[in-house]
Formats: structure tokens, C-alpha cells, sequence
């Protein structure tokens, strides 16, 4: 058997495409360009190359981004002001705080201090709380690409057994609510499961997002299983590679995505998708929580404004 392999690089480029379309429409229909704020604290080199990326990618596509470049030693209550002024911009459609911060501020009250209409990133505990509901108002952008990505290659997750490996809080958990919401058999391991391979040997699709290379052995998956690697890992020798054994995994899988080119390139893709939707949002379009964003932009030029 040999996988096929679904492609998060050309899957993204659709979208982008069809995106600066619906970008364009917007303007020509309102007036409004999608704005996208993001605040960057410090100086972590990783951080610096991700906010460069979103900052292109929303280039490319047409809509408007600013950058907040602040100290590492920036007070929170600075930061919170900033993030309280740009809430009250009408210019500004989504606000995104790159994470991690430095150790000594808290995230969770700067990430709260984000309008739940503008947190685009989907952390806002409102967002959350949304997102166990089945009622995000933005579902978080790792997790929305993995949905998108499986719904490329018409692979519906109704009733199928998903194992997810990882429990973070921005992709592990939010990817469990998001599949059990669509009605998913979902199981989620972390570092202290015990026996990784008995849970994962059961998944009919497999998501993994723990950060270690060679996690996933071919012994521990289905023949046959959908694999989704969302892991990163940067080699000594400078390769990146995700979490599974992708060489051995492309010949026991059905559908595998690659690292790079699988989740990676759609996580900013869906930053963009959320920041457009919550311009549309703006103008009294009638979008669906779910973000379906055809839907809404089908609502709002129907409205013939
Ligand atoms: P994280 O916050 O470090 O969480 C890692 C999760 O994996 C934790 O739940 C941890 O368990 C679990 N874990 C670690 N080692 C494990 C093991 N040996 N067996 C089973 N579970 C294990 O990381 P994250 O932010 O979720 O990111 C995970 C990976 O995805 C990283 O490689 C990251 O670079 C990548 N990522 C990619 C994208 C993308 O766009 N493609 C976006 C975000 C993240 P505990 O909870 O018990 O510690």
C-alpha cells in the first residue's frame, strides 16, 4: 500500500487564492480592507521568522497587518493597553499575541484582554468555552487546518475512532472538541499515557502534535489509517521532520500528510480565513460560528452591500 499524501502546500495556495478573491469583493462591496494586529514580545528568533511569515502571508493576499514590536522587558500592563487601544479600532479586525511570551508576563491576561470578536487565534477562554460548546467564534487555526485539510480529500471523521497524541491547549485539546463536535470517537494522549501504541493501534485517523521526531513507529499504526503529522522538529542537520516515521508510515497509511508541506502552510492560511471572516463579521454579514465563511459571504453580497 502506499499512501496518498495530502498536500498542505497546494491546498493553502487555493485557498489564498480564492481568499485575496473574496478580499477584493469585500473592499469593492464596502469599502473595508481586513486588518490583522500582531503583537510580538521580545526577541525569541522562532517567534520573529513566524510573525515574518503571517505578515507575508496576509501581504499576499490583501489584507492590511501591523506590527507591535515590543521589549522583552515590556511591563504586561503596557501590553494590555496596547491590546485594549487596538480592540477599539475599527481598522483592526483581528488581533494576534505571538506565543510564547517571555516567562515573567502571564499570557492568560493579555490573551484575555483580546476582544472575543478580534481574537482570531481562537485562545479567548469565551473562544474556548465556544469551541467545547460546538459554538466557536474562531476556531483556533492548527486544529481549523487539520479539519480542512482531511475535508480536501473527503474524508469524513463521523464515527471513525481519531487518536490524537498531544493535549496542548492550542492544538491537542481544540482538535478534540473540534472532531468530536463533528461527531468523532476521540482519545487524546500525552507524555505520561501509558502505552502509547495501544491507543494509537486503534485510531482510524491519527493526529499527532507532540514535538517529537520518530514518535509514531509503522508497529503503532493501522494499516490503512489516515496519519496527520502537525509536529515541527528542526534536525541537527538542519532538516525538519515531523513526529511520525513518515518513510515507513507513506507505505502502511491510506492518507499521510508530509512535514514540510502538510499542517504547517494551512495554520496561517486559516489566521488569514479567521481575520477575513471577522472583517465580514464587522460589516453585519451573517457568518455561521462555525466559520463557514462562504456561507456568510454568500449572506453578505446577497444583501447587495
Ligand atoms: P506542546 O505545548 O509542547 O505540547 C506537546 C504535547 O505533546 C503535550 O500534551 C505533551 O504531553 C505531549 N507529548 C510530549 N511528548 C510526548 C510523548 N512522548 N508521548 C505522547 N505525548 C507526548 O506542543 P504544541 O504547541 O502542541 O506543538 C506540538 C508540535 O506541533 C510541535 O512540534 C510544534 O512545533 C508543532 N506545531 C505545529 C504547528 C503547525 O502549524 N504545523 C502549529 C503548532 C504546533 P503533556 O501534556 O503530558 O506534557
Amino acid at each position: 500500500m502506499s499512501a496518498k499524501i495530502i498536500d498542505g502546500a497546494q491546498l493553502a495556495m487555493d485557498i489564498r487564492r480564492d481568499l485575496s478573491r473574496r478580499v477584493e469583493s469585500l473592499e469593492a462591496a464596502s469599502g473595508v480592507t481586513p486588518g490583522l494586529a500582531v503583537v510580538l514580545v521580545g526577541d525569541d528568533p522562532a517567534s520573529r521568522v513566524y510573525v515574518a511569515n503571517k505578515t507575508r502571508a496576509c501581504k499576499a493576499v490583501g489584507i492590511r497587518s501591523v506590527l507591535h514590536r515590543l521589549d522583552a522587558d515590556v511591563e504586561q500592563d503596557s501590553i494590555i493597553a496596547i491590546i485594549k487601544a487596538l480592540n477599539e479600532d475599527p481598522s483592526v479586525h483581528g488581533i494576534l499575541v505571538q506565543l510564547p511570551l517571555p516567562p515573567w508576563i502571564q499570557s492568560r491576561p493579555v490573551l484575555e484582554a483580546i476582544s472575543v470578536e478580534k481574537d482570531v487565534d481562537g485562545f479567548h477562554l469565551y473562544n474556548v468555552g465556544g469551541l467545547v460548546l460546538g459554538d466557536a467564534i474562531f476556531s483556533p487555526c492548527t486544529p481549523y487546518g487539520v479539519v480542512k485539510l482531511l475535508e480536501s480529500v473527503g474524508i469524513s471523521v463521523d464515527g471513525q475512532n481519531v487518536v490524537i497524541v498531544g493535549a496542548s491547549n492550542i492544538v491537542g485539546k481544540p482538535m478534540a472538541h473540534m472532531l468530536m463536535t463533528r461527531d468523532a470517537t476521540v482519545a487524546i494522549c500525552h507524555a505520561k499515557t501509558r502505552d502509547l501504541a495501544q491507543f494509537t493501534i486503534l485510531a482510524d485517523i491519527l493526529v499527532v502534535a507532540a514535538g517529537v521526531p520518530n514518535l509514531i513507529l509503522p508497529q503503532m499504526v493501522k494499516t490503512g489509517a489516515v496519519v496527520i503529522d502537525v509536529g515541527i522538529n528542526r534536525m541537527a542537520d538542519g532538516r525538519l521532520v515531523g513526529d511520525v516515521d513518515f518513510e515507513a508510515l507513506v507505505k502502511k497509511a491510506s492518507y499521510i500528510t508530509p512535514v514540510p508541506g502538510g499542517v504547517g502552510p494551512m495554520t496561517v492560511t486559516m489566521l488569514l480565513e479567521n481575520t477575513y471572516l471577522s472583517a465580514l463579521r464587522s460589516q453585519g454579514a451573517l457568518v455561521n460560528r462555525a466559520g463557514n465563511a462562504a456561507s456568510g459571504d454568500e449572506a453578505f453580497y446577497a444583501s447587495g452591500r
